[in-house]
């Protein structure tokens, strides 16, 4: 390789915000990012993006019902459904109870 040993340690600030939402997802360590101990843009970038995903995530249970409500929810459509008519028996399947 002829590349300048430099380019390997310290990324480029765009090429490493593109990789930033890759490392989010992969909730990796971002203290270990060379690139944010050079730089304070970036880092700070990092903090903002970190305080957004964590309110982000006290958000979501309140818009993602739980498995137990899709149960209800089922179960009681089911319910409603064996109560209206038999229309079609191999439509519904048995209870599970
Ligand atoms: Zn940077």
């Amino acid at each position: 390789m002829s590349a300048p040993n430099q380019s390997e340690i310290v990324m480029d600030c765009s090429e490493f915000q593109q990789k930033l939402p890759e490392l989010f997802e992969e909730h990796a360590d971002l203290g270990k990012e060379e690139h944010l101990k050079h730089c304070e843009n970036c880092a700070a970038l990092v903090r903002d993006l970190e305080y957004i995903a964590q309110q982000a995530k006290l958000l979501l249970p309140i818009h993602e019902p739980s498995p137990a409500v899709w149960d209800t929810i089922q179960s009681t459509l089911q319910r409603e459904q064996a109560d209206t008519d038999g229309r079609d028996p191999s439509d519904t399947a048995p209870p599970a109870r």
